[in-house]
């Protein structure tokens, strides 16, 4: 169910393996995904897909300081290339992989678990039914259960591409945040924090979006538009053109889904966003092949198993006890990174990109195996100023 990236990785995967694949979805899989979807190039080199990004920067900083004198303009240099995936290319990379399957435009209305199969009833009526459902409807699956930790923070953001009188970034440049608050009053100062997400793209065309990393409630895009604009005339610079706008908002931390569950769930719907960082798209290109082969292993050599049994098995590999502790490990330094002011979490991520680049880099990526994951948490611990250490312990607010 989808037609999202989760859904075309993970029946890229099935179709390839010789299984019988039925794909529903309210849309036909080449409408273009309305997203913009970015990737440390290294996590492209390694799957191979290098080409598929649409634009690659080397030039790539992050600003943690103040911005007030020279020294907090200084910019973190990430030394490391940073990816724009051209979607076109991606989307169709994957659904040539997906020949021969038939895509019934359908919106999935309820799903019945029959025993042995699995029951699909549509808008439209029909009902569709089959061993195992796998869910890929995006974060806000209504069919997929999880616990109900409380309110979910949310990542928010609102974008321009577009033409501006002056560069807002240098050229060829990427910035991962750009957190400078000096166009900020005392008071905006003590609001939940936003930094600049923005990238050259060539032609006079640039990338800006303030984005909130995760806030309960989200950050309103009226709010992050009016900043946007703030910080960038702070900077002397104004939108001339807009070609589009972007608006974000996807859950962070939404619980683990109940793995006991007959119906399986890919991507969005089985809470696989990266809970610190907000990627995903990497994550399913990496878990999509594990999963497609399992699944395929389970079918074949175990005809009987019903649904309750395959989703099972689908969900030991899909959140293996490794990838659930990570998860947890993820989720807390989150709800950490959710108590600092706007100085604190300067001071928290000019420590961070302070770790050796392998490390940090493996951090965002979720490729770190649990121990080494927490040797780099001890590491950053290590190297923190004091009261980020007590921030990252007791999770409260340090400033005054
Ligand atoms: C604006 C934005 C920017 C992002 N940028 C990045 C980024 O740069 N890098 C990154 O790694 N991640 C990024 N993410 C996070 C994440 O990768 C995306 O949210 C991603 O699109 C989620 O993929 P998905 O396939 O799970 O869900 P979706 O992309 O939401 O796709 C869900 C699909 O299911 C279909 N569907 C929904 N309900 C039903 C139903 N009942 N029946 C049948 N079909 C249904 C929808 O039509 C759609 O095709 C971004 C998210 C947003 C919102």
């Amino acid at each position: 169910m989808g037609a999202g990236p989760a859904a075309l990785c993970i029946v890229a995967e099935l179709v390839e393996h010789g299984l019988n694949v039925t794909a529903l979805a309210s849309h036909t899989p080449e409408k273009p995904w309305p997203n913009t979807y970015g990737i440390w190039a290294e996590e492209v080199e390694t799957l191979g897909l290098e080409s598929l990004l649409g634009h690659r920067w080397s030039n790539t900083v992050s600003f943690f300081g103040d911005g007030s004198d020279p020294n907090g303009k200084k910019p973190t240099i990430h030394n490391f290339d940073y990816g724009l995936f051209d979607q076109n290319s991606l989307q169709q990379s994957l659904l040539k992989r997906c020949q021969g399957l038939i895509w019934n435009l359908e919106t999935a209305e309820e799903i019945k678990v029959l025993g042995q199969e699995t029951e699909v009833t549509c808008k439209s009526g029909k009902k569709y039914k089959a061993r195992l459902v796998i869910d890929a409807s995006g974060h806000r699956s209504r069919f997929i259960r999880r616990p109900n930790n409380g309110p979910v923070a949310e990542q928010a953001a609102y974008g321009v591409v577009g033409r501006f009188n002056s560069p807002p970034v240098e050229k060829n440049q990427f910035v991962l945040m750009d957190f400078r608050p000096d166009h900020l009053s005392q008071q905006e100062k003590n609001e939940p924090p936003s930094f600049l997400y923005a990238m050259d793209f060539g032609d006079d065309i640039f990338f800006v979006e303030e984005t909130s990393l995760a806030c309960s409630p989200p950050l309103s895009w009226s709010t992050l538009r009016a900043r946007l604009q703030a910080r960038l005339s702070h900077r002397g610079v104004e939108i001339r053109e807009i070609i589009h706008e972007e608006h974000c908002l996807f859950p962070m931390n939404l619980p683990l889904p109940d793995r006991t569950q007959p119906v399986l769930a890919f991507g969005g719907a089985a809470s696989m966003v990266h809970p610190a960082s907000g990627y995903m798209v990497g994550a399913l290109l990496r878990r999509a092949p594990a999963l497609g082969e399992q699944l395929a292993l389970a079918m074949s050599i175990k005809p009987n198993l019903d649904s309750s049994a395959l989703a099972q098995k689908g969900w030991e590999v899909l959140w293996s006890k490794e990838l659930v502790q990570r998860h947890r490990l993820y989720q807390f330094g989150l709800s950490r990174l959710m108590s600092f002011k706007e100085d604190e979490l300067r001071d928290f991520f000019a420590t961070f990109f302070r770790l050796p680049t392998k490390d940090w880099s493996r951090f965002l990526a979720n490729t770190l195996p649990l121990p080494k994951l927490i040797l780099v948490m001890l590491k950053l611990f290590w190297i923190a100023p004091w009261k980020i250490r007590r921030g990252m312990i007791f999770g409260i607010s340090t400033s005054k």
